[in-house]
């Protein structure tokens, strides 16, 4: 259901984006059909004001039934539902009627209806570029040939307008691509870019910067969302809140550097052990909070157990290798309805009582 959602209100935004590409193209038709009617006005088109309209009206019949099209979503059945072939195929047969109309201003004509031709055209893809380049001079040159009165009409004129308007038609969307190529480009680095830096921002919001797990504020988030799946149904989870032993003593005895390097190592096996699911956070000095989802607090002993077991074992540069380092562990099972800061509260009792009888131990809330 969701997806479908999401899908049709992309439909939407496509068919609008659409909308709006035909709506260029009619304007650009509309600025040329301006430049016609001066032309018109100084008499160098074989049309009166009337017939003029109606073949302004012809244009806009033609654009309107794209926008028919898609508002009515039959573009959707068609291969290509941008219709970008189609329309610049019209707009290109509507700046040739111009043309086929124009004395002696027909590189006039021709140009400026090739000048708004030329961006549309970008959209097409290569083959269709070739189809419409032959579409157009192929009209075009057709077109010249039934210009009447047919002696009066300057054939140095026109012959020079059909092949500028062939090689422009071919070259002019090929540059524009380019250029629009590069711009896409530099857009696209820009984007690399960018999507680092918010990634990079996340990183900070929500990451402890010594061990590169997570931080108290996005613990907060883990357990709102572990607390909500909990109330709704079946579905247990366990934290494990853990404190190193004497830690203070490693910094006098081994140098902060080598602390920080212990506090990394603890992080590193907390999460080499615990599953993807589960969360590590840093939430203080050498204190952290472990998430452990869909797991009653028994398999959370295990869990913390082997942490504890595998914190013993490790070795760091700078602590000679007899020295272990432990770490003492409260426990505790979410209990449906209460707050999360009671479950933190629980295990953080827990963890005073491992500390109080003999630290190096995991004890279980109430
Ligand atoms: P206990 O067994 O009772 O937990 O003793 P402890 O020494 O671990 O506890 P205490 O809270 O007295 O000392 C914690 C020490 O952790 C003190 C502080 O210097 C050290 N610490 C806090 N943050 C950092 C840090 O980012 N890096 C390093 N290297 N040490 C830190
Ligand atoms: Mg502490
Ligand atoms: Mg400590």
């Amino acid at each position: 259901m969701r997806l479908l959602g999401i899908d049709h209100m992309d439909t939407v935004a496509r068919q609008k984006s659409r909308l709006m590409r035909v709506a260029m193209t009619a304007s650009g038709i509309f600025v040329h059909m301006m430049v016609c009617w001066v032309i018109l006005s100084l008499e160098y088109m074989n049309l009166t004001p009337v017939q003029f309209l109606g073949l302004v009206s012809v244009a806009a019949i033609g654009f309107l039934a794209f926008v028919l099209a898609i508002m009515l979503e039959w573009n959707l059945s068609f291969e290509d539902p941008d219709m970008a072939l189609p329309q610049m195929l019209w707009a290109s047969s509507v700046v040739i009627m111009t043309a086929f109309f124009t004395v002696d201003l027909t590189p006039v004509v021709v140009f400026s209806g090739v000048a708004l031709i030329v961006a549309g055209a970008n959209r097409l893809s290569r083959l269709e570029l070739l189809a419409f380049v032959f579409y157009s001079i192929t009209l075009y040159g057709v077109s010249i040939f039934f210009k009447a009165p047919f002696d009066s009409v300057s054939w140095i004129n026109e012959i020079v307008s059909f092949l500028a308007f062939g090689f422009v038609l071919f070259i002019g969307p090929q540059l524009y691509r380019f250029e629009v190529g590069m711009i896409e480009d530099v857009l696209l680095d820009r984007n690399k870019a960018l999507s680092e830096a918010l990634r990079r921002i996340e990183d900070l919001a929500t990451r402890d910067e010594l061990t590169g797990v997570y931080n108290r504020r996005y613990l907060a988030d883990i357990l709102a969302r572990q607390k909500a799946l909990a109330d709704r149904q079946d579905y247990r989870f366990s934290l494990a809140y853990v404190d190193l032993d004497f830690f203070k003593r490693v910094n006098d005895r081994f140098g902060h550097a080598t602390g920080d390097t212990v506090l990394r190592g603890f992080a590193d096996i907390a999460v080499k052990i615990l599953r993807e699911v589960d969360c590590v956070a840093r939430i203080g000095g050498e204190e952290f909070v472990l998430v452990l989802g869909g797991t009653p607090r028994q398999d959370a002993v295990i869990a913390a157990r082997r942490i504890g077991e595998e914190l013993r074992e490790m070795q760091v540069s700078g602590i000679e290798p007899a020295y272990r380092i432990t770490a003492s562990i409260g426990i505790s099972e979410y209990r449906k309805g209460e707050e999360v800061g009671e479950l933190m509260e629980r295990a953080d009792r827990a963890l005073y009582d491992a500390k109080h009888t003999g630290r190096n131990q995991i004890i279980i809330a109430d």
